[in-house]
């Protein structure tokens, strides 16, 4: 954000400093949060025995919401913390709503909870239509949410994609008493990444035909890379276990970067001044970016995010990778180097323990 400037948080080890983990390996990536957060992961796992709490993610589109979200989840307790995100759970209506009973119990109970200005027909209707037109009314999302809450049981929960508009700002205020976790502690998570990384992202990102995978060949390629000799392109080999593996693709509309969503990236920002602003709610600030002259003092180099460039080897007919830090500008011009995703869930465990009192 450009008027609101969150704390680095330090996750450099001052203990062994040779010490190294590849954090996109998943058994390493275990070892690592041990290291730097173990006492803190035990101590949330003692407090989900007997108590939830629920997180609010607030941060652009594509800020890395349900990617910390679902990482906080596998570390800490997959069976005591859910992840719950409003633009999924919008998008599972589409099935829901092509089942004649399905559709029958969701319009039972809308009947039954929904109280708002819209009629309840044409909600369906434009649910129906997929129409992007419609705003979805606020309190229809509460009554929704407040649904798939109870299904999950009691349960921790990371909400993402609520807030979404300054209306529901204030409604989020009052949710844990809606869904009955009046004792329960709800904290404010606000993410802060550069647009650029966000519009690089989108830029690079390409996608698994058949199983939807998204890697990018500069910041996330997959472990088999192909050469296409006759354009001298490199190309990603899907290499999700649980999918044959295909040529990656460039999704329609992805290279024009941040550009179709600016405006609601403009309305994200505005949403998480106003949060900011508030009193009397627990705030937990994460960062993403760190500007290039202070990442030695607070991350170790494992923990920055590598740009990856490739090379055809004639003789070995085979694809050389190298790497070096990625460096982007920040929205304030400054250059930063961007973490990867796990220092980034350190430092939300530990801050999370501190608004947690544990
Ligand atoms: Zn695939």
């Amino acid at each position: 954000m450009q008027d609101v400037e969150f704390e680095v948080f330090k996750t450099k080890s001052e203990e062994d400093k040779y010490k190294k983990f590849d954090l996109t390996d998943s058994a390493q990536r275990k070892e690592y949060f041990e290291y730097k957060a173990g006492p803190e992961i035990a101590k949330l796992k003692d407090y989900l025995k007997d108590n939830t709490f629920i997180v609010y993610l607030l941060g652009k589109k594509s800020s890395g919401k349900g990617t910390y979200a679902k990482m906080l989840k596998e570390v800490v307790a997959p069976d005591k913390i859910e992840h719950l995100s409003i633009g999924d759970m919008i998008r599972s209506f589409d099935e829901v709503l092509r089942d004649p009973v399905k559709k029958e119990e969701l319009i039972e109970f809308l009947k039954q909870k929904y109280r708002g200005p819209m009629p309840l027909q044409d909600i369906i209707k434009s649910m129906e239509e997929r129409s992007t037109k419609v705003l979805l009314p606020s309190e229809l999302i509460l009554a929704l949410t407040e649904r798939e809450i109870t299904k999950m049981g009691k349960k921790a929960i990371s909400l993402d994609g609520f807030p979404r508009d300054l209306d529901q700002v204030s409604y989020s205020l009052f949710f844990k008493n809606l869904i009955d976790y009046r004792q329960d502690p709800d904290i404010f998570v606000m993410i802060d990444v550069p647009t650029n990384i966000i519009d690089q992202r989108v830029k690079t990102r390409v996608i698994c035909p058949l199983c939807n995978t998204s890697r990018s060949l500069k910041l996330l390629p997959t472990k088999k890379i192909e050469y296409e000799e006759k354009d001298r392109t490199f190309h990603l080999i899907c290499d999700n276990p649980a999918c044959t593996g295909a040529r990656m693709v460039t999704k329609e509309g992805d290279e024009n970067g941040i550009e179709p969503i600016r405006a609601r990236l403009d309305k994200d920002e505005v949403l998480m001044g106003q949060i900011f602003k508030m009193h009397g709610i627990s705030k937990v600030f994460l960062r993403n970016s760190i500007p290039v002259n202070q990442v030695k003092e607070y991350t170790d180099d494992y923990e920055i995010t590598p740009e990856y460039s490739y090379s055809w080897n004639e003789k070995t007919h085979s694809v050389e990778l190298s790497e070096r830090p990625w460096e982007v500008k920040d929205d304030k011009g400054q250059t930063c180097n961007s973490l990867m995703p796990p220092p980034v869930v350190v430092s939300l465990i530990k801050q999370l323990v501190a608004a947690l009192g544990l």
